[in-house]
């Protein structure tokens, strides 16, 4: 242990209350994923990084992985890389995304794009594979360019946007899916994960009510991808889209994955149609003629170069198991619960997350009129949530490169900043 954080820990010691401080050494001393931690880059001057859920923090091997890539696979295979490897990457990472951390099976998921244009391309899709119906479901809170992409959408379509405004801390629920969907309804867009609360969305139930209808239901899996595991397959999703840069961590920028259910391909088609969605990619033909499997959804050359850091994290997401992933993110999420109940509800600060850890995903969040302040204070001293307009600050826990020690740094931080 270094010095400097052995004076830390008696700084904490000191203003902690000596129950909490040992019950997150005794979290991190039982904690079976342990190990991971050192796994990841240290970064200098930063106390407690609580953002993980926006940008995941780089594996220490990075540099030795895009070093090699750019001496071996660019800059010795050159050209020959694409035969080689590359034009399947999309597919391969997305087949591994599907095994690690979707419940789905091989052949639905490919890499590409931004979530943004993954959005597009599959409501797309939907509005086209179910003409004569006319509206599209989304929930008043959702991410902004999900309903920024849903409204163009519905521009181009002609179709109209029906809007569900579920309580802002729990979260949507079946029984409001149930009540608005109707056979006029094509599409029902949801994150799994609230980005704001961190609610947790019954992905079983709310499918189920959505294809109940005849409409086709699209999951955004941007909060809940790495961090709550989940069955695509058996729950009967039609079609998900999520970052790869949050819990995955990807790095800045790196492509976003999409599903598509096996039985919808060669139906559903999106469309920008560009040639690697074409049957042959190299016939150079007239026309384009769509590939039959997932490969359709891609349009132009992927990013390559973008695709390397999310593949160390998901090997170490396996190693782990979805299930030891998600039992420590429940761990974290509840001692940062307990820790706000001790040192921030007496100070007047809200809970802005479900209580019940079955109901959250990887998140907390906190809410006070002064939040804005606090955080700019905050990322002064090298603790680092993000604020999420109004009043909200984010406690991204993510799992296995966060210490429950660390979530205590970071909530003593606030306590501290408030005073
Ligand atoms: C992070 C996030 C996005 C980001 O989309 P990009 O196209 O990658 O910028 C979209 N939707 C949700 C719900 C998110 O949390």
């Amino acid at each position: 242990m270094t010095e400097s954080l052995e004076d830390e820990h008696r700084r904490l010691a000191q203003v902690l209350s000596p129950d909490l401080l040992a019950e997150a050494r005794r979290l991190d001393e039982a904690d079976p994923l342990a190990q991971q931690l050192d796994v990841f880059v240290d970064a200098p001057g930063v106390a407690a990084y609580l953002d993980g859920n926006s940008l995941g923090r780089p594996l220490k091997d990075m540099p030795e992985t895009a070093a090699r890539f750019i001496r071996e696979d660019w800059g010795t295979r050159l050209i020959r890389s694409w035969d080689e490897q590359w034009m399947e990457l999309p597919m391969r990472l997305g087949d591994r995304i599907a095994d690690v951390a979707l419940g789905a099976a091989a052949g639905q998921t490919i890499v590409a794009d931004s979530t943004s244009v993954l959005l597009y391309k599959l409501m797309r899709a939907a509005i086209a594979a179910r003409p004569g119906r006319d509206e599209i479901v989304i929930e008043g809170g959702n991410f902004p360019t999900d309903r920024f992409i849903a409204a163009g959408v519905a521009e181009e379509t002609g179709t109209t946007l029906r809007w569900i405004e579920p309580d802002a801390v729990t979260g949507v629920t079946a029984e409001e899916v149930a009540t608005v969907v109707s056979d006029r309804t094509a599409l029902v867009v949801l994150s799994h994960v609230d980005y704001r609360s961190g609610a947790l969305a019954d992905m079983p139930s709310i499918t189920r009510a959505v294809k109940d209808s005849g409409a086709v239901m699209l999951w955004d899996l941007c909060h809940s991808v790495g961090v709550v595991p989940m069955q695509l397959d058996d729950w009967g999703v039609d079609m998900a889209v999520g970052c790869t840069y949050k819990y995955l961590n990807g790095g800045p920028g790196s492509p976003a994955f999409a599903y598509l259910r096996s039985e919808h391909q060669g139906r559903f088609s999106q469309p920008i149609h560009g040639w690697w969605g074409a049957a042959d990619i190299f016939a150079m033909g007239p026309e384009y003629a769509p590939v039959a499997g997932i490969r359709q959804l891609l349009s132009g050359t992927p990013p390559v170069l973008s695709m390397l850091a999310m593949q160390g994290m998901l090997d170490l997401i396996a190693d782990a198991g979805m299930a030891a992933v998600r039992a420590k993110s429940i761990s974290l999420t509840d001692f940062a619960v307990r820790a706000y109940d001790e040192l921030l509800a007496p100070l007047g600060v809200r809970l802005q997350s479900p209580r019940n850890a079955s109901l959250r995903g990887g998140h907390v969040t906190i809410g006070h009129d002064s939040f804005q302040e606090v955080t700019q204070k905050l990322w002064k001293d090298g603790v680092i949530p993000d604020f999420r307009f109004p009043d909200g600050i984010r406690l991204g826990l993510s799992p296995l490169s966060t210490s429950h020690e660390e979530t205590l740094r970071g909530v003593v931080a606030v306590r501290d900043a408030l005073a």
